[in-house]
């Protein structure tokens, strides 16, 4: 069985593109929060639970997951944000546990935002957080999503641990500050994990 690795970061951190370049390195990636959107419309016994707490307004007729709906009712009540994440959560790391025992590589990443806040950090073997100064992030972010405000960004950063205890809790930090500085970070974690792999040590 391969070693897993998660790879999170705070919002505009750069973890999807920190993690496209292990995926260039052969390291099977497994997109957590892509996976929880597609498991949300998809998988039967989920979507059931997810009617039964939040009604058959949940789903379109047709079948869809009515995204903008629960995310109305979600994010602006902690308890309900609670309750869905108790019904997703659970779902993916079952299939998580299920793609890695098809994975031929001596280790495996989990990519995803909230690592360390929903507790699934505690079924991986090692975490690397990338890490990047809060303007930096907010401004990464504008560019990419033009549609979204600043507002609507520091509310998600408020909804995420604090990077210096992400760092603290991490075995790697990325540091993406600079474009040219982050191949080489990543190919001393590649290297440095691969070893871990091969001698057993975890
Ligand atoms: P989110 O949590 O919102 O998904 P993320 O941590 O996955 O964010 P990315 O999507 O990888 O972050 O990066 C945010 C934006 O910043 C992207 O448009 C990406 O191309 C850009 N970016 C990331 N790292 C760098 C870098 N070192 N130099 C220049 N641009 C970068």
């Amino acid at each position: 069985k391969p070693l897993t690795v998660g790879i999170t970061g705070g919002i505009g951190s750069g973890k999807t593109t920190v993690a496209k370049i292990f995926s260039i390195l052969g390291v099977p990636i497994y997109f957590a929060d892509d996976r929880a959107k597609w498991l949300m419309g998809n998988d039967p016994i989920l979507i059931s639970k997810i009617k039964e707490s939040f009604g058959e307004e949940s789903f379109s007729e047709s079948g869809e997951l009515n995204r903008k709906y629960l995310a109305e009712k979600v994010f602006a009540d902690t308890e309900k944000t609670k309750q869905i994440n108790a019904l997703v959560h659970p779902a993916v790391g079952k299939d998580f546990e299920v793609w890695v025992a098809l994975q031929n590589a001596p280790y495996v990443l989990k990519e995803a935002a909230l690592l360390f806040e929903t507790g699934s950090y505690k079924q991986l073997d090692q975490v690397i957080n990338v890490s990047a100064p809060l303007k930096l992030r907010v401004s990464r972010v504008l560019m990419r999503d033009p549609q979204r405000t600043e507002k609507q960004i520091n509310d998600i950063i408020d909804k995420q641990l604090p990077d210096e205890e992400k760092n603290e809790k991490a075995d790697f930090v990325i540091k993406n500050t600079e474009n040219k500085l982050l191949i080489p970070q990543v190919l001393k974690i590649h290297q440095a994990l691969k070893t871990k792999a091969d001698s057993g040590q975890i």
